[in-house]
């Protein structure tokens, strides 16, 4: 025996290496792929997927440079090529920043949008793989529930708790899960500080036309990802998903608020389960604001049931 096998090449002694030359003289030579001019990349990626532009962005350092710089518009624009010729949805340009700064680290840039939209179904902070995860445009984040409770407030607990004006939240961009406003935390202290100003230098009401003017072209933007989002949710039937998902959202910051006025642990909400409003699958109620009101009676009622329960076992094991 001992033929070749068709098809395959004979293994091939290696050359050792010569020796690096140490001639200074002679100029380094760049390596191949540095010396592609941009327009040459662009017209080479045109063909890629977004998931083949990830790939290949992690191939190297020299091509995650390349696909994942932010400012450099020959990226912008492999992405943007990508992102129309091969995805339906998202179809608009990236959303423009919040006026009052992003919520991540991450601008919302083309690769960013696409990543966001179709590809990272994870939250953007804890990263974790079991928390299902949704996108909240005003803030421009994708964000489990725990976290989004973490970085927001709701605008009730900001006048309640808070004593905060509520004209100096006028200019902040808010998510309103079945009319509840909720706001990211991190804009408070300065849209604080501005409000302050305005009202020290007798310049409230420029101050509040001129925000009010911002946040409405902020929002009316944000409004048609809103838009383009609950059409591609409701082509997939995930339409009452979404609806579900708001009342849920909403109940559960009245829970927490609740619970916080009247000093109990939220956990004890869930555990009587008076966390959330009482959901049916089948069936997405169109609440009222007096449905909401009678819900939060009956909580406020359920917790003090369950301080006046505590309170007895309190004294019953501290008298023995
Ligand atoms: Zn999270």
């Amino acid at each position: 025996m001992g033929g070749k096998i068709i098809g395959t090449n004979p293994p091939q002694q290696r050359k050792p290496r010569p020796p690096p030359t140490t001639d200074s003289t002679k100029p380094s030579r760049p390596p191949a792929t540095s010396i592609i001019p941009p327009e040459l990349f662009i017209t080479i990626c045109e063909p890629l997927t977004p998931d083949d532009l990830f790939s290949l962005s992690q191939v190297s350092r020299y091509f995650r440079n390349l696909l994942c710089s932010t400012n450099s518009s020959a990226t912008q624009s492999i992405w943007r090529k990508s992102r129309l010729t091969f995805l339906s949805y998202p179809s608009l340009p990236p959303p423009p920043p919040p006026p009052h700064g992003s919520a991540c680290p991450d601008d919302m840039d083309e690769r960013t949008y696409i990543l966001m939209t179709n590809i990272a179904i994870r939250c953007q902070f804890c990263r974790d793989r079991k928390k299902p995860s949704q996108i909240f445009w005003s803030f421009q984040v994708r964000c489990c529930d725990d976290c989004f409770h973490q970085h927001t407030i709701s605008e009730y607990n900001l006048i309640k708790n808070y004593n905060m004006a509520k004209d100096a939240l006028c200019g902040l961009p808010y998510t309103s899960p079945c009319d509840y406003k909720i706001y990211w935390k991190d804009h408070i202290p300065t849209a604080q500080s501005d409000y302050s100003l305005a009202l020290e230098s007798d310049l409230l009401s420029v101050w509040m036309m001129q925000q009010k003017a911002k946040l409405e072209r902020y929002m009316s933007l944000i409004e048609r990802h809103e838009w383009e989002f609950k059409n591609e949710m409701t082509k997939w039937s995930y339409q009452t998903t979404l609806s579900l998902q708001e009342i849920r959202l909403r109940s559960s910051y009245m829970a927490e608020e609740i619970a916080s006025d009247m000093n109990l642990d939220p956990e004890k909400l869930r555990d009587w389960g008076i966390y959330w409003y009482p959901m049916d699958t089948k069936t997405v109620r169109n609440l009222t604001e007096d449905d909401w009101d009678n819900w939060r009676v009956e909580v406020e009622t359920e917790c003090k049931n369950i301080r006046r329960k505590s309170q007895k076992w309190f004294y019953r094991f501290s008298r023995a």
